[in-house]
């Protein structure tokens, strides 16, 4: 949402509920739906775009880790390790979203750091 429950009442605030009030309210409803549909739009677009749209997002293939590893040189980027044996790494989610498989936001980590990261995390 473009426009929250806080902007509502912002909104709610500055029109006040003098003459005229109702028809802005209705024209403030109109533009939050055309805000709504127009993100939902540009959100569905910047994902086929990305090639983020995929059947099992949650699903990181075999290749998609190898270049992973291939792209970040096989170096843990947390403790700029490099590791020549793959098995020591992991591919991690830098924003803790699995779903969300861009290259951009997955890194090369070693598994004590991944440990470590996802350990910190659970612990918020
Ligand atoms: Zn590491």
């Amino acid at each position: 949402m473009l426009i929250n429950k806080m902007d509502e009442k912002f909104i709610e605030k500055e029109f006040g509920n003098g003459k005229g009030a109702a028809k802005n309210q209705n024209l403030i409803t109109d533009l939050i739906i055309r805000f709504d549909d127009m993100e939902k739009s540009i959100n569905k677009l910047s994902d086929l775009i990305k090639g983020k749209r995929r059947k099992y997002a949650r699903h990181l293939k075999k290749e998609d880790k190898l270049f992973i590893y291939n792209r970040d040189k096989n170096i843990c980027q947390k403790c700029k390790e490099y590791f020549e044996n793959t098995a020591f790494l992991q591919v991690d989610h830098i924003d803790k979203n699995k779903d969300n498989n861009n290259f951009d936001n997955l890194q090369t980590l070693c598994r004590k750091c991944h440990h470590e990261k996802t350990g910190e995390e659970n612990s918020k």
